[in-house]
């Protein structure tokens, strides 16, 4: 067992970070003011190939390895989890299901201009009636010529407002629970309009939006994985899902250790009872929980990076990601707030804004009563016995 980061990772890291420090921190502030979306910093991050980075080559991505992919959400968490989150559903969950299921043109068509980041990909399940249940969506494709026919809403859609291309998941089979299809659907498709976007308690630098399908009509062709993949949507979503969650288990893994260098920093500087209440042993144990609470984190997300390069199954270890990854980002920015006093309750210090934006990592990409559910489901079914959310 070697847990020294090889050469190339750690000159990955110190690229990650300067670029985040330079480009995407300073610009933090103010997508969160004025609720607006960071495109200049993606393109710039595309240029960097950040947005194809654990694709290969051939198909325009970096080939960085998931190692190195969650090293680049870590860095953009600690400083920006809105760009962070915008970079991690284009590319874990969006791309991720072309990549994944596509099939060979589509990987030409759809996923190279993704991974190039010449376009953003977004991924649109949840309904209104339909969130941690997907089988209850009600979005229909109905067959007709060589066409099918989308009818329905998507909610809560992230890059709703920015993306290309999109990953919608329709049911195909209405009386069959898993008769879902997942289907590539361009932006200026007649019937399909992105409504504006949801006003929310942070992350205001992502447009989340609603999308309306009324009598769409998509190609037979945009099928994801083709003719073969007909009523296989359930599974393409999962194993996007699965990426998806060790990606914000990176991302929050960012915003941690952002918290806690906010917090220590504060700390050393803000003075009462004649000293630094970094002195107080108070605020010693908020840093030591927490610093103890993300290392334990980074291996976890290591660990299960490793396993998808190692082509090996990780739900399991992708439900434990996210749940303790978000657990611990939230208790985090908590105890670095409480440490900045009053102070942090204002706008005046970024922990603030941590505070607001980090807490839906307990509820998008599955909640956190959703991973526990996996987790047991699996421990359980070794077991032999089947359990029911
Ligand atoms: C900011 C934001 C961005 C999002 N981005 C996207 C996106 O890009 N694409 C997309 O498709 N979706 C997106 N979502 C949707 C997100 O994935 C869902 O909100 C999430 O899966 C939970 O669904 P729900 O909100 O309908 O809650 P519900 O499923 O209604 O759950 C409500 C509560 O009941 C609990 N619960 C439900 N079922 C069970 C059970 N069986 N056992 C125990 N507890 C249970 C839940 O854990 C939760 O606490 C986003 C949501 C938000 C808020």
């Amino acid at each position: 067992m070697d847990f020294a980061l090889d050469e190339e990772l750690r000159m990955f890291r110190k690229m990650f970070r300067d670029f985040a420090q330079n480009e995407i921190a300073p610009l933090a502030e103010t997508l969160d003011k004025e609720e607006r979306p960071p495109l200049e910093t993606l393109k710039l991050a595309a240029e960097q190939g950040f947005l194809g980075a654990p694709f290969p080559e051939e198909y325009g991505g970096s080939e960085i390895g998931t190692i190195g992919y969650c090293m680049m959400l870590e860095e953009l968490g600690k400083v920006c989890m809105s760009t962070a989150m915008i970079i991690e559903v284009h590319t874990s969950v969006a791309a991720m299901c072309i990549y994944l299921d596509g099939t060979e043109e589509q990987k030409r068509t759809y996923l190279e201009p993704l991974a190039l980041g010449e376009k953003i990909g977004s991924f649109a399940l949840t309904e209104p009636g339909a969130g941690s249940d997907v089988a209850a969506i009600q979005t229909t494709a109905v067959r007709d010529g060589d066409e099918y026919i989308l009818n329905g809403n998507k909610i809560w859609v992230i890059n709703g407002g920015i993306a290309e291309t999109f990953v919608v998941f329709a049911k195909t089979e209405p009386e069959e629970a898993q008769g879902i299809t997942a289907f590539i659907v361009e932006k200026d498709t007649p019937g399909f309009t992105v409504g504006r976007s949801e006003k929310m308690m942070g992350l205001h630098g992502i447009p989340v939006a609603t999308l309306f399908f009324d009598d769409c009509r998509v190609p037979a062709a945009n099928i994801l994985g083709g003719a073969e993949k007909l009523n296989q949507g359930s599974a393409t979503a999962t194993k996007a899902l699965d990426h998806g969650r060790l990606g914000v288990g990176a991302v929050c893994l960012g915003v941690a250790q952002g918290a806690l260098e906010a917090g220590v920093q504060f700390a050393c500087e803000r003075e009462q009872f004649g000293g630094p209440i970094a002195l107080k042993q108070a605020i010693q144990n908020f840093i030591a929980d927490t610093a103890t609470e993300i290392e334990a984190l980074r291996y976890l997300v290591y660990h299960t990076a490793w396993l998808v390069d190692q082509g090996q199954k990780y739900t399991k270890e992708a439900a434990m990601v996210k749940l303790f990854g978000s657990e611990v980002a939230n208790r985090a920015v908590n105890c670095m707030l409480q440490t900045h006093g009053g102070y942090g309750y204002t706008k005046d210090y970024p922990i603030e804004r941590m505070y607001r934006d980090v807490r839906v990592s307990r509820i998008f990409e599955g909640t956190d009563e959703i991973q526990r559910f996996i987790i047991a489901a699996d421990i359980l079914g070794e077991k032999g016995l089947k359990i029911r959310p």
